[in-house]
């Protein structure tokens, strides 16, 4: 790992710190304004300065305003199949009082919300129809199971060689 990446990390763990510190200050805050045990000048200084952290904890608040499932479409340039396997559920957020919007997975779509499909479009030349005729077999009694851990995805920037013409020198 990279000094980058635990920088990032920290800087995100520092971040979220910062959010629920600022929460239950807000909390206590709202406490002492409603506490009529106290006097009047001191419920007033809290009901102020809870105004201002609630300001800003709501400043960071995002509501989410759609969801989706997120597929993938895969075709097949050598036999033409199209197959879909369902990736993932996704939310569109929107920053509270602001004009950011972000797309982010959840595990499961917020209840009420109408769930819409994402397709994301991907192609190949090999796919579990045709393999065979490729002297590849899919779910053989031979098949390796990969642990997720170790689970590879493919590089954006791969590019497969000519399946029907001449074998490449290495
Ligand atoms: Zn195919």
């Amino acid at each position: 790992m990279s000094d980058d990446f635990f920088a990032e990390l920290e800087f995100e763990i520092t971040a979220q710190t910062a959010k629920k510190v600022l929460k239950s200050d807000a909390v206590k805050l709202k406490r002492q304004a409603l506490n009529t045990k106290l006097n009047a000048p001191a419920r007033a200084k809290a009901a102020e300065e809870y105004k201002q952290i609630q300001s800003i904890v709501e400043a960071n608040q995002w509501q989410v305003v759609r969801a989706a499932g997120l597929f993938t479409e895969q075709h097949c340039d050598g036999c033409g199949s199209v197959h879909y396997n369902f990736l993932q559920y996704m939310q569109e957020e929107h920053k509270i009082g602001g004009k950011s919007r972000r797309w982010v997975r959840t595990p499961l779509p917020v209840d009420g919300l109408a769930i819409e499909t994402i397709i994301q479009p991907l192609t190949t030349h090999i796919c579990s129809d045709c393999c065979s005729e490729h002297g590849l077999n899919v779910l053989t009694p031979t098949i390796r199971l990969m642990p997720v851990a170790g689970a590879l995805t493919v590089s954006a920037a791969y590019i497969q060689g000519d399946i029907n013409g001449a074998p490449e020198e290495s």
